[in-house]
């Protein structure tokens, strides 16, 4: 679950928050082992080196091993696209790890959504220095949750993109990832808003879940929670 502070966001986005500071090599928790750090290369891959310079890249092994075999899977199923992450947890296996609610114990992973541009051309990464922040809007203002009286925070909530951005949510490729997902026994839940999750095919499916309106969006990333 992600709370965003949006200064913390803000700062995110510049690159100039320092929860990416580069931190000496620390020996991980047991049981807690690396993803991956290559951004060029592999069906696995950080959003950008930040995320392992700050060492917010350790996950458990199952989690590992679950995230690597979908993003094989991807690979087959949509040649030419990995499987990108952005936070998971620290080495020594604190949690929660600011400024999510969760996530630094190894469990929990956000991963980034796929898009293309205007056109429809597949884009390789998020269109955002972070890799959060690319809100797909509900298409119906009806389907928005978090109104009224359960609105988000200010500090949770994020703003729709404008109706001209250059880029679109990409459906076909977001939807097969979290369909590998799903079937794998070792993810216990995926939270993404409700549009999304009718729009991508998911209703019936008990995983995938609202995160609440206290937990910042999740229609800009993935959040993935293993056993
Ligand atoms: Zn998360």
């Amino acid at each position: 679950m992600r709370i965003m502070v949006l200064a913390a966001a803000a700062a995110l986005l510049t690159g100039g928050c320092d929860r990416f500071a580069k931190t000496p090599p620390v020996k991980p928790a047991p049981g807690l082992v690396a993803l991956p750090c290559d951004a060029g290369n592999g069906p696995l891959r950080p959003h950008s080196r930040s995320y392992c310079v700050g060492q917010r890249h350790y996950v458990t092994a199952p989690a590992r091993a679950g995230l690597a075999g979908a993003a094989e899977a991807l690979m087959i199923h949509s040649p030419g696209t990995p499987v990108i992450y952005m936070e998971a947890s620290w080495p020594l296996g604190r949690r929660p790890m600011p400024p999510h609610l969760s996530h630094g114990d190894g469990r929990q992973i956000d991963l980034a959504l796929f898009y293309t541009d205007a056109k429809g051309a597949a884009l390789p990464r998020p269109p955002t220095r972070s890799g959060f922040g690319a809100y797909e809007p509900p298409r119906r203002e009806s389907e928005r949750r978090c109104t009224g009286a359960e609105k988000r925070s200010a500090r949770n909530d994020g703003k729709d993109p404008p109706a001209d951005r250059t880029w679109r949510l990409d459906e076909t490729r977001t939807a097969e990832l979290v369909r590998l997902l799903s079937a794998d026994r070792r993810v216990r839940r995926i939270f993404l808003e409700p549009h999304l999750k009718a729009r991508l095919g998911f209703s019936n499916d008990p995983k995938v879940r609202f995160a609440g309106c206290q937990a910042a969006r999740h229609d800009d990333h993935l959040h993935v929670d293993f056993f």
